[in-house]
């Protein structure tokens, strides 16, 4: 990949508008101008000191308009030639004073006495709220302009106060993320079009405009994109859901609307959104009017990711590790359209990770980091961050200079305590159960003629509850599904479960997911798809909201319910037996695939082929079978013969 090439210019990103304390110092320099310059002279000029003969004399003269006595002072206000002047003497023991003045037609105690505080309450009275209306307006002004749609504005009040980074800023690099390599490969295209765009273009490709990044937490998420942002070389706005959910009405989408007008002046350049389920959760059919705000938010974000056209070259990441609460609008094509897995790691990636952390620590030499790997099934990226750290801890508590093995496992020790308690951690007596399942699972997948093949299986275990996964890809996306798929996809499901009963003879909770899919499909099959003899093209049910989630509502009497509920089970019940009888067949190679599995955590659909293909085992299993014919399309004769 080619990194030299970066755009410079890009960085020096010229400031659109003076920040405020600029107007702050400007303000306070006048202040200062003012009470330094101003003041004083005005202060000479307007207060003349006299001796008390020349005070009497203009009194008598008629010349004195006002007088006040303060202190030991007597300020008055001489009148010569039409003009005010404000002059004091010091104050006698006058007994006549009073009359006196009187006499003169002196207005007295009606003097705004000290010249200094004439001018400060100026400045209190006018001056001061002057600027306060101002600010206040300005304020009020652009807050308005902004739910109005408008831009324009004088203070950050409604920014995306998204946090701006270059390369230099974050310095983690994709060579800092271990493992996680098909989330790397997605990512590095998306680097790699943002350094070549012309490449793209001249093809015709766009990119997508926007990747989510899903999985369970501490896998390295938001590690990820800081790593793309620290090899992209372009602008990386950094947001965090949370922070468009305001306490103002409309502010959320003011923010969103700001943050893409900012991605628009820097592009090419990526912004990422973190956790965004806080904006991004579905949005409800009906109830209360829910919360407008947060939909607000949302339903900006989706125009504005519609609004900008994707080969400029602004590239929205987004991370969540609950993507089944977004709301299917932000997930459709153009949106968030590419879907990056970040996986909790297998055995080679967390051995990689444990690697990439202790380079910050000094290590003995004997440390065997596959050993520690090992012990910390089910440990994410984090947690192995955080193993290293205690193991640095404990050298350092224990006057050593370096960690050691035994620091590791003692450590370990003390982090699996944390998660022991979420019951991640699989014995090896489960994780076989789960390797057998979820080969048994891929086993008939594979073994019918019409299911996809199987892309990986993992026996990793998922904050979603599922021990195991079998990730199935469909050769060619299809809409249209046969009967006699639907009737394979429940087959598959039931797979695990099935491998359990043939191997071990007991069944366990394992297959809740599978037996609730399994179930799902078979009602909609009878109940909307009209594949069942019985019913014929009657609908059973009703779909209500069906972009919004698919609830779907029974329409049909209690006694055809009872009936319905038989055929499902029926169905279920024949796929069930289909999946046994082709594991019973090729039990070989469920044994030799699950040992591989259980070995390597993870398979990928190339290795689970190559096993399969391979010449049919005999000696690995260790029980009888009848096991002979390689047949494709094994199983569908056998349908009736277990039940
Ligand atoms: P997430 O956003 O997925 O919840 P983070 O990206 O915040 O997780 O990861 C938390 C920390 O865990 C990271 O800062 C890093 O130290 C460590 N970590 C997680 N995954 C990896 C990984 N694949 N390689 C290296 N370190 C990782
Ligand atoms: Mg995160
Ligand atoms: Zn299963």
């Amino acid at each position: 990949m080619n990194f030299d090439n970066f755009r410079n210019n890009l960085r020096d990103d010229k400031p659109g508008k003076r920040p405020i304390y600029v107007y702050y110092i400007i303000a306070v320099v006048i202040i200062i101008l003012l009470n330094v310059l101003v003041l004083p002279a005005l202060q000479e000029k307007s207060v003349i000191q006299k001796d008390y003969t020349s005070f009497l004399r203009s009194v008598d003269a008629g010349n004195v308009t006002r007088a006040q006595v303060q202190n030991n002072y007597i300020f008055y206000v001489e009148e010569i030639d039409g003009k005010e002047i404000m002059c004091k003497t010091v104050r006698m023991h006058d007994e006549d004073l009073v009359n006196r003045l009187y006499d003169a037609g002196v207005v007295m105690e009606a003097i705004n006495t000290e010249g200094q505080s004439l001018l400060l309450s100026i400045i209190a009275g006018y001056i001061i709220p002057i600027v306060i209306f101002i600010f206040v307006g300005r304020w009020l002004s652009k807050k308005m302009m902004d739910s109005m749609g408008g831009e324009g504005g004088f203070m950050s009040f409604g920014k995306s106060n998204a946090k701006v980074y270059v390369k230099s800023s974050t310095g983690i690099k994709f060579s800092d993320v271990a493992g996680e390599d098909e989330a790397k490969e997605l990512l590095t295209e998306i680097v790699d079009f943002l350094h070549n765009p012309q490449k793209y273009a001249d093809i015709g490709a766009s990119m997508p405009k926007g990747a989510l990044l899903v999985g369970p937490p501490g896998t390295g998420k938001t590690l990820l994109a800081k790593a793309v942002a620290g090899e992209a070389n372009v602008p990386f706005f950094s947001i965090s859901g949370s922070e468009f959910v305001e306490m103002f009405v409309g502010m959320g989408a003011a923010k969103v609307r700001d943050l893409f007008k900012q991605a628009n002046e820097k592009a090419p350049c990526i912004v990422f959104i973190d956790e965004i389920d806080t904006v991004g959760k579905k949005r409800d059919g009906g109830g209360f009017g829910g919360n407008d705000e947060r939909e607000q938010t949302l339903n900006q974000l989706l125009a504005e990711m519609d609004g900008f056209d994707g080969s400029k070259g602004v590239v929205i990441l987004a991370a969540t590790n609950r993507p089944d609460s977004l709301d299917p609008a932000l997930l459709r094509p153009g949106r968030f359209d590419r879907r990056i897995p970040v996986e909790l790691p297998d055995l080679k990636g967390r051995e990689d990770i444990l690697k990439v952390h202790a380079k910050k620590i000094k290590i003995a030499d004997s440390v065997h980091f596959d050993e520690i790997a090992k012990a910390a099934a089910g440990a994410s990226g984090a947690e192995l961050a955080n193993i290293v750290n205690e193991a640095a801890l404990r050298a350092v508590r224990d006057g050593r200079k370096f960690a050691t093995q035994a620091d590791f496992e003692e450590s370990i020790e003390v982090v699996i305590a944390g998660y022991q308690k979420k019951n991640r951690v699989l014995s090896n007596k489960e994780k076989l159960i789960v390797a057998y399942h979820e080969i048994g699972h891929a086993l008939v997948a594979a073994k019918q003629t019409n299911s996809a093949p199987v892309h990986k299986i993992t026996i990793i275990p998922r904050t979603s509850g599922a021990l195991g996964y079998t990730m199935q890809v469909d050769e060619q996306e299809h809409f249209l599904m046969s009967k006699e798929e639907l009737e394979n996809k429940i087959a598959t499901l039931t797979g695990g479960r099935a491998a359990e009963e043939l191997i071990f003879h007991s069944i366990t909770t394992g297959a809740s997911n599978d037996i609730e899919q399994a179930t799902k499909i078979a009602r909609a099959m009878i109940t909307r798809y009209g594949m069942s003899e019985d019913f014929d093209m009657v609908a059973m049910e009703s779909v209500t909201n069906q972009y919004l989630g698919g609830d779907a509502s029974l329409t049909c009497s209690m006694d055809t319910q009872t009936l319905l509920d038989q055929k499902v089970v029926e169905l279920v019940k024949t796929q069930h037996a289909k999946a046994s009888g082709i594991l019973n067949e090729n039990i070989g190679k469920l044994h030799e695939l699950a040992k591989y599995l259980f070995e390597h955590e993870t398979i990928t659909g190339d290795e689970f082929m190559n096993i399969l293909s391979a010449n049919v085992a005999i000696g690995t299993a260790g029980e009888a079978l009848p096991d002979t014919t390689e047949s494709v399309s094994g199983g569908e004769h056998e349908e009736t013969s277990a039940d």
